[in-house]
């Protein structure tokens, strides 16, 4: 995994290695990856773990799954089981003894909270939240201070602990920490510390009915983990003093630091949790495993691979300023990884009959053929030729343009590792469609070669009629057709922008024999055509699924100059 971190140091990584010069936190660097489960995880998650696991590993610390499951209303099991699945799929680490719940420091946090009352460092609230914005302020006018605030620590206490013992409704009261109300940072001004909340938690149940804020909790958790180096996206710059409040503020604990890196951003797709999880409940994606979603489950079904998803990570490396990645990036980081270990094989997606005239009826050959020509270690196959073969519709044209160098009447192409083929002409059905494409063969070309060096230009692929393997193929592409669909500048819904052609279903494909025992685990180049993989989810009427990853070339470059 240390292959996730790029070779010049980032920012971050120089923060570490100073720190361990100077014997800062005993030399130990302990990162975590924080998420609120409340959501799946996309690809901008993704850029974290790679981040704080890969540093872990790179400076032989610890990391920990942390689920930051604070607030009971928007939680769930299920998110907290994919992404423990998630986290362990990308790092290829198991994770044992590695997973954390903010939930199981409630009672820590909440002795820390009753140790700030006492100091006079918070105190119980009774304004509303309505109240507590109208009372906000402005950056000169400082924030109306709540009676509270001048409460005795014992009265607060008192208060506090009636709160914990359920006597008040939600909405009625805070914790606030007591800060600065005129402060130019609006996070310091007083900032609410517990709210309460009369909803069941997925893990604590109704043991509580005060739950801490986002702010407070944050640090502690680090601290309780005996965090480091705690890195978290640029919005929390403005944190960070806050942050640092609580944790001054506390005695005899342990004192970790906050950094701050920019998020990923992506073209063609949106990242915020709110919108994914719309796409989902309004039905525009197949759920969050859709393969076109920027979830990390729904790239895995795609036919990502974990190597391609740290490479890209490591390729955009770690900034302090927000962009958007183009997503050829990441497109290209799949092809990359997928060029060097995917399985050739030949596929036809839309198929045509192709008759070979001279070829002897009922014989039946095996053709060798290389599995990946990037590693020759994957060996050969054998696949099965005979007189009838598939071949893609538009490897053959009635009148073909110039520079058209697969099969047309009279034309000589080569059919991949098998025979040089000569096309004798076509037979259609009373609409005028093609219905089969008919053709000579030269014995003497086996194996793709000609003894007297003749030259083809065209070579086409092609599956067996008798053995081929009936499948579904789903085709998918880009969610959005806009680069940058939720641009804030745009009032447009983003949804409006969503790419109608971002996936399409071939019923009949027919593949060659030997993907019948393809399992969701493979990564296949389907010869010409693209990166293929086993759905892991469907099967279409007892057929299997193939989903395409990501198709040889950029397609969208070329569309792109042309517009
Ligand atoms: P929200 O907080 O709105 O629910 P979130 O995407 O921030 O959404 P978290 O569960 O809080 O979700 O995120 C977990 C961690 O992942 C945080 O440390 C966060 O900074 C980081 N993270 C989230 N989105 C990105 C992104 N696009 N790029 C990099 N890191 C991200
Ligand atoms: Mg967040």
């Amino acid at each position: 995994m240390n292959e996730i971190l790029e070779k010049r140091l980032n920012f971050i990584e120089q923060i570490i290695e100073d720190d361990l010069r100077e014997g800062k936190n005993g030399g130990r660097v302990a990162t975590r990856f924080p998420p609120e489960p409340n959501g799946y995880l996309h690809i901008g998650h993704a850029k974290s773990i790679c981040l704080n696991y890969g540093l872990a590993k790179k400076y032989c610390g610890d990391f920990v799954l942390r689920f930051d499951d604070t607030n009971p209303a928007k939680e769930e099991t299920e998110y907290v089981e994919s992404i423990i699945e998630d986290v362990k799929w990308l790092t290829g680490d198991d994770l044992s003894n590695r997973i954390r719940y903010a939930s199981d420091y409630f009672e820590q946090m909440y002795a820390w909270a009753e140790e700030l009352i006492k100091k006079g460092k918070a105190y119980v609230c009774n304004q509303t939240p309505d109240e507590m914005r109208d009372n906000r302020g402005t950056p000169s006018i400082p924030m109306k201070p709540s009676e509270g605030r001048e409460y005795t620590s014992e009265k607060n206490l008192d208060l506090f602990r009636r709160m914990r013992a359920g006597e008040f409704n939600e909405g009625e009261y805070t914790l606030r920490a007591k800060i600065d109300l005129a402060s130019p940072n609006f996070n310091l001004r007083d900032p609410v510390m517990y709210r309460i909340v009369k909803a069941d938690h997925h893990r604590t149940g109704n043991k509580w009915c005060i739950y801490p804020m986002y702010d407070w909790a944050h640090g502690l958790e680090d601290s309780v983990e005996r965090i480091t180096h705690s890195i978290c996206t640029l919005e929390f710059e403005h944190h960070r003093p806050l942050y640092d409040w609580f944790l001054d503020n506390l005695d005899n604990i342990w004192r970790p630091h906050q950094y701050e890196f920019a998020r990923l951003n992506l073209t063609y797709t949106v990242m915020s949790k709110r919108k994914l999880l719309e796409l989902v409940k309004g039905g525009y994606v197949s759920g969050w495993n859709d393969p076109r979603m920027p979830t990390i489950c729904g790239i895995r079904r795609r036919g990502y691979t974990p190597e391609s998803i740290r490479a890209f990570c490591r390729e955009i490396g770690v900034a302090k300023m927000n962009s958007i990645i183009d997503v050829v990036k990441l497109e290209n980081a799949i092809r990359e990884n997928l060029n060097k270990v995917a399985l050739r094989r030949m596929g036809v997606l839309r198929p045509v009959k192709l008759l070979i005239e001279n070829y002897p009826d009922g014989q039946m050959e095996q053709i060798e053929a290389v599995n990946n020509p990037e590693n020759e270690s994957e060996g050969t196959r054998l696949v099965p030729f005979s007189k009838t073969l598939y071949i893609e519709r538009d490897d053959f044209m009635e009148e073909p343009p110039k520079k058209y160098f697969r099969l047309s009447i009279g034309r000589e192409v080569r059919l991949r590792y098998a025979y040089y083929v000569t096309c004798t002409g076509i037979d259609k059905d009373a609409d005028g469609n093609i219905t089969q494409v008919r053709c000579i063969y030269d014995p003497t070309t086996r194996g793709g070669t000609s003894a007297d060096g003749r030259k083809v230009q065209g070579t086409i692929h092609w599956v067996e009629v008798n053995s081929a393997l009936s499948a579904e193929v789903r085709l998918y592409d880009r969610l959005f057709t806009k680069e940058n669909p939720d641009d804030p500048q745009d009032p447009t819904d983003y949804k409006v922008y969503l790419n109608p052609d971002a996936f399409e279903v071939i019923h009949d494909a027919k593949l060659e024999p030997s993907l019948n025992t393809a399992t969701h685990e493979q990564r296949f180049q389907f010869e010409r055509l693209g990166y293929f993989c086993k759905d892991n989810i469907n099967a279409a009427n007892g057929k299997p699924v193939f989903n395409r990853t990501v198709s040889l070339r950029d397609t969208w470059a070329k569309i792109e100059k042309k517009n």
